[in-house]
C-alpha cells in the first residue's frame, strides 16, 4: 500500500509505503509498484494510530440505566453494586464490542480495558472481554486488566487474590487493583506485584484516585518497584493526590517515579466529572501532577477512563476529545497532548513506540487537518485506520 502526499505532525509533506504490516519506506515522489494499493492523503494528516490507555469497556454505555445520584466516586461505586445483577454477560459483549468498534473509528487500535474482577462479579467481565477481543481481533490489539476489588490483603483478602490468580489464568494481561481503597495501601501494592512477577504480568494500578493529599500509594509503588526488581511493565492510572502535593513533594516523588520507570495515564474526563464536588471553593481540577512528572521525565500517557456510565455520563471515545483536554486542564502544548494519546501509551503498553519511520508497525490514522492542533481542536470525523498494515476502517476516499 502507498499512501500519497499525507502531512505528518512536523508538516512534512511525504509518501508513506507499507508492506505487510511494517512501514517499509518513507519519501517524497515515491513510485507505485503495478500491484500496489494507492491512497491521496492530501490535506490529511498522518499520525500514528492512537491508543486508549485506559477504558472500562465492561461498564460502558450504562449511563440509561444505572444513574449516579451524588456523582462522586463512592456514588458510582455503590450505584455499580446494587444494579450488579441487571448485567449480563451478553448485555456486557454486545457495550464492550460496540465500545471498541467506536475507538477503532476514531482511530484506536490498541485499547487497554480494566474488567472488574470482584467477588460478586466473579470472572463474569473477564470472560464477556476474552470474548470481545476474539470478535475484534482483526481491527485492534485489546489488553484486558484484572481490577480486582479490595481488600486483596490480610485474611479478609484471600478470596480476591484466589479470584485475581484465577482471571490471569482465564486470559486476563494485566494485573489491575486500587491499592487506595485497600485497608492497607502498601501491602496492596506488595501483594499485586507480587502476583504480577508470580505470573510474568504487567501491572496497571489504579492509584491515588483520591484529593486526600494524606494518601500516596505512589511513592511506596515507585520504591517498591525498585526494591524487588520488578521485571514487568508497570503504570498507574490516575495519581490524583500527587496533584494536591507541595511543588518540592511533587517533584521528589516524581523523581522516583521516574527512576522506577513507571508510566503515569491521566484520566481528565472521569476525575474532572468525579471530583472535587465538595470544594466548591477553589475546586480542584483533580488531575495529577502532570507538569513535574513530565519534567522528571516519567511517561505521561492520558486515556478516557469512563463511557457513558455512573463515572462519567459523558465521553464520545475519541482520544482527541482526551487530548483537547490534556490542553485546556493540564495545560500540555497541542503536540505533547497529542503525544499523551499516540506514541506515549504505546510505549507504556506495549514497550515499543517507533512512530512513523521506516521498519516501524503499520499503526496509523489519517484524518482532515492542516496540523496537530487544529486536528484536536475539531476533530475531525471520517478516519482512515490503518492495523497492522491493513485498513480496518474508513473509506480510503472519505
Ligand atoms: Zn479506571
Amino acid at each position: 500500500m502507498l499512501l500519497r502526499s499525507a502531512t505528518l505532525a512536523d508538516g512534512r509533506i511525504v509518501d508513506v509505503r507499507i508492506f505487510g504490516q511494517t512501514i517499509t519506506e518513507i519519501g517524497s515522489g515515491l513510485v507505485a509498484d503495478l500491484d500496489e494499493e494507492t491512497i491521496d492523503l492530501t490535506g490529511k494528516l498522518l499520525l500514528g494510530a492512537f491508543t486508549e490507555a485506559h477504558a472500562h469497556l465492561d461498564k460502558a454505555f450504562l449511563s440509561e440505566r444505572i444513574s449516579n445520584p451524588t456523582g462522586d466516586l463512592m456514588g458510582a461505586i455503590v450505584a455499580m453494586g446494587t444494579h450488579r445483577h441487571l448485567i449480563t454477560h451478553d448485555d456486557t459483549v454486545e457495550r464492550a464490542e460496540r465500545a471498541v468498534r467506536l475507538m477503532v473509528a476514531n482511530g484506536a487500535t490498541l485499547i487497554r480495558t480494566h474488567a472488574d474482577t470482584t467477588l460478586e462479579n466473579q470472572l463474569m467481565s473477564v470472560e464477556a472481554l476474552a470474548e470481545v477481543r476474539r470478535r475484534v481481533a482483526d481491527i485492534c490489539e485489546l489488553q484486558i486488566v484484572s481490577l480486582v476489588s479490595w481488600p486483596i490483603t490480610g485474611i479478609a483478602g484471600a478470596d480476591s487474590r484466589a479470584l485475581l490468580r484465577d482471571a490471569l489464568d482465564a486470559g486476563t494481561d494485566v494485573v489491575g487493583g486500587c491499592p487506595h481503597l485497600d485497608d492497607d495501601p502498601a501491602a496492596a501494592n506488595d501483594t499485586l506485584l507480587g502476583i504480577a512477577a508470580e505470573f510474568g504480568r504487567d501491572v496497571d494500578l489504579h492509584t491515588d484516585e483520591t484529593l486526600d493529599p494524606a494518601k500516596l500509594g505512589l511513592e511506596d509503588l515507585a520504591t517498591r518497584v525498585v526494591a524487588t526488581g520488578f521485571a514487568h511493565r508497570v503504570t498507574a492510572s490516575h495519581c490524583v493526590s500527587l496533584g494536591m502535593q507541595s511543588d518540592m513533594r511533587q517533584q521528589e516523588i516524581a523523581d522516583k517515579v521516574a527512576a522506577a520507570g513507571i508510566g503515569v495515564i491521566v484520566l481528565p474526563h472521569t476525575n474532572l466529572y468525579l471530583q472535587g464536588r465538595s470544594q466548591q471553593s477553589a475546586m480542584p481540577r483533580a488531575l495529577t501532577a502532570v507538569k513535574a512528572l513530565r519534567a522528571a521525565g516519567v511517561n505521561v500517557c492520558a486515556g478516557a477512563d469512563n463511557l457513558q456510565d455512573p463515572f462519567n455520563p459523558m465521553g464520545r471515545g475519541d482520544p482527541l476529545e482526551t487530548a483537547a483536554l490534556m490542553v485546556m486542564a493540564a495545560h500540555l502544548l497541542p503536540d505533547d497532548a497529542m503525544h499523551t494519546v499516540t506514541g506515549a501509551p504505546r510505549a507504556a503498553l506495549t514497550g515499543a513506540d517507533q512512530g512513523i519511520v521506516a521498519g516501524a508497525p503499520a499503526e496509523l490514522v489519517a484524518l482532515r487537518a492542516g496540523g496537530v492542533r487544529e486536528a484536536i481542536a475539531f476533530g475531525p470525523g471520517d478516519r482512515l485506520v490503518i492495523h497492522r498494515g491493513r485498513i480496518v476502517s474508513g473509506a480510503p476516499g472519505g
